[in-house]
Parts: C-alpha cells; sequence; structure tokens
C-alpha cells in the first residue's frame, strides 16, 4: 500500500468508489470523471505502478476482469464495442500511479478521437528497432 496513492485509499475503503467487482486480487470501480456512460477502471488491490510489476495471476485476473466488464457493458448498457487503456508513466498520460486498466465502452464512432501519429520507418530501422525489442527465451 502506497499513503498517499488514490487507489490504495480506494482499496482500503478510506475513499469511496461505485464497485462494480472485489476479489482477493482486484477491484473493478467507475471511474469518477467517465469519457462515455460506464467507463470503468480494474486495479491489483497491491499497490504497483508498472505492468511489469504485477504478478501473473494479478495480470490474468485484472484484464479477465476488463473483459467481463465489457460484457456487461455490451448487454445492459447497450454498448456496441469498448476500449482497453493502459497508460504507463507520465509521458503516456498516467496521472494516478497505481496500475489501472481502463475500460471505456463504446456507443458511436464519433464520441472519442484517438489520434494516432504515425512514424513511418524504413526497413533497416525496422530490423534495428525489432532486434532490440526482441525477447529472450
Ligand atoms: P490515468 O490518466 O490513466 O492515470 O487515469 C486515471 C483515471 O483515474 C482518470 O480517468 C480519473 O478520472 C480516474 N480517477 C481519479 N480519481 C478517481 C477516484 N477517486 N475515483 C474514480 N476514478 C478516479
Amino acid at each position: 500500500m502506497s499513503e498517499d496513492c488514490v487507489f490504495c485509499k480506494i482499496v482500503k475503503g478510506e475513499l469511496p468508489c461505485y464497485k462494480l467487482y472485489e476479489s482477493e486480487l482486484v477491484l473493478a470501480f467507475l471511474d469518477i470523471n467517465p469519457v462515455t456512460r460506464g467507463h470503468a477502471l480494474v486495479v491489483p488491490k497491491r499497490h504497483a505502478e508498472r505492468l511489469s510489476q504485477l504478478s501473473g495471476e494479478e495480470v490474468k485476473e485484472v484484464f479477465s476482469v476488463a473483459a467481463r466488464v465489457a460484457e456487461a457493458s455490451l448487454s445492459k448498457l447497450n454498448a456496441r464495442g469498448a476500449n482497453f487503456w493502459v497508460n504507463q508513466g507520465s509521458i503516456a498520460g498516467q496521472v494516478v500511479k497505481h496500475f489501472h486498466a481502463h475500460v471505456v465502452p463504446r456507443y458511436s464512432e464519433e464520441e472519442i478521437k484517438i489520434e494516432v501519429r504515425g512514424e513511418k520507418l524504413s526497413e533497416e530501422e525496422m530490423k534495428s528497432v525489432a532486434e532490440k525489442l526482441r525477447l529472450e527465451g
């Protein structure tokens, strides 16, 4: 637990939330500032900032609960799809430094504009990047 972490406080019950699901490992609740109706967050109860710091069990549970929340938004809110988002690091927009997966139900194409700035790489650059990122084992 981290003393001044808002999600740790929610996990401990020191701050309120609109709880959707709770298990031994994870908690799911509505985002207080929803991008769309039903925008939810799924967090591991244990404080960790980055995906790599979660155990395999926590990763599995966070994303299976995210999938279940998205399914509920399809069947109960008439959503037509969902975005699953993780912002990791300030540069990527992570404001709360306690790992969380966003589940954003989608109802129409217009609501959210996700701008992806394409960076075209040469064949050589693609090979070099792939070499650097290739995982062992
Ligand atoms: P991120 O930018 O990925 O760190 O997203 C943090 C998210 O947490 C934002 O979408 C906030 O609206 C949400 N948030 C912050 N405080 C609370 C809170 N007390 N209850 C629910 N959601 C929160």
